[in-house]
């Protein structure tokens, strides 16, 4: 099936909805380097158990992903274990913009990392981004984790540089409202909003002490989780939103519970069904879904089409959301017992059924680079 020309929903049998392969531009893999977490094998599993054929890759690995030979020992295991096709991003380094810009016909693009976040890879020093800015190819936008002032900082270089800046992660009232006033001053800004911060506020509700301290933090994530009015600003701008991103960051549930437990959640096999749900309520419309997930992905990022590609779901069926059940490797979800309904069923990825009924059907190494 081609979805070039007018990108669609199907609806082909009784409640089964066909969509096109999503494509999710935000995703930690945690190899090289921390495969106790997750790997190129367990989380593109994920990724098509949660509906991606396509996935863009972090560098905040270890070693982090900013040389030609750190992006190969990426793609080296990409290559033998990926089941879904992807593409690697390179990091923002302090003394790294040349090699980077190089490197960008093979990367998925710059990740910046402008606030703190898991890894070393945090630029705090304004005049090192004046480099990356100049030097990356502006057929590329530059992606940024860039909170608050700091994201405010970065709209004004997109605007000095003129090239195209992609906003990770926005999560506050602040943010989406000066990305919309940037956007109409027609500055080149882009940005994407992940499911938990779209589904989850602070604070979180729990019962009793004990286990307030233990939620509080397993709800660790940058950005933070952030309050209701925050929550209820993001779905009254949707349109302002240009994609859903899970910000997938594995970490094992004995990490998440230690007394100095690192941020991030998994949601590669959680998003689909938490938005699926908010379509069954009304609250989003399928060609929402579309254009956040396959048409603006693939815009903003320059991704090739993958041909006779696509995602079956059952409508109707419903389900409560269980960390078990999940292929990736840490073993929790902050969803865990959420009802939702709309199981996906099937994943073809070209042409190859990859996914159904609960199992991967492809072997490690199906994936392709899109970048290859
Ligand atoms: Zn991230």
């Amino acid at each position: 099936m081609d979805f070039k020309e007018s990108p669609q929903a199907t609806l082909f049998y009784l409640h089964m909805l066909k969509l096109p392969g999503l494509i999710d531009p935000h995703v930690h893999l945690r190899e090289p380097g921390a495969i106790h977490k997750e790997d190129w094998d367990s989380g593109t599993c994920a990724a098509l158990a949660g509906g991606f054929t396509m996935l863009l890759a972090m560098p905040n690995t270890q070693p982090p992903i900013l040389d030609g030979a750190s992006l190969e020992l990426a793609l080296l295991a990409a290559r033998g274990k990926a089941r879904c096709d992807y593409a690697q991003f390179v990091g923002a380094g302090a003394g790294n913009a040349d090699a980077a810009a190089r490197l960008a016909p093979k990367a998925a693009t710059l990740k910046m990392y402008l606030d703190q976040t898991y890894g070393e890879l945090r630029l705090d020093d304004m005049s090192l981004w004046h480099a990356h800015f100049e030097m990356y190819p502006r057929e590329f936008p530059i992606v940024v984790h860039a909170e608050g002032r700091n994201m405010a900082a970065a709209i004004l270089f997109a605007a000095i540089y003129d090239r195209p800046v992609h906003v990770a992660h926005i999560s506050l009232k602040e943010e989406i409202l000066l990305i919309k006033a940037a956007r109409q001053h027609g500055i080149k800004i882009t940005c994407e909003v992940t499911p938990h911060h779209l589904f989850l506020t602070t604070p979180f509700p729990v019962l009793g002490e004990k286990e307030a301290g233990r939620t509080s933090r397993r709800m660790e994530v940058r950005p933070r989780l952030a309050t209701q009015m925050d929550v209820d600003a993001l779905w009254n701008n949707l349109d302002v939103i240009d994609c859903f991103a899970t910000d997938h960051a594995p970490h094992t549930l004995a990490e998440k519970d230690s007394t100095n437990p690192p941020p991030g959640f998994p949601g590669l096999e959680t998003a689909l069904p938490l938005l699926l749900t908010a379509v069954d309520r009304r609250r989003l419309t399928v060609d929402d879904l579309i254009q956040k997930m396959v048409v603006n992905p693939r815009r903003i990022f320059g991704l090739p089409e993958q041909s006779e590609t696509w995602i079956e779901i059952d409508e109707d069926a419903k389900y409560t959301i269980k960390a078990a059940d999940l292929f990736t490797r840490c073993g929790w979800t902050p969803f865990e017992g959420w009802p939702v309904r709309g199981r996906l069923r099937r994943v073809v990825l070209r042409g190859v059924t990859a996914f159904e009924d609960g199992k991967i059907l492809v072997k490690k190494g199906f994936g392709r680079n899109v970048r290859g």
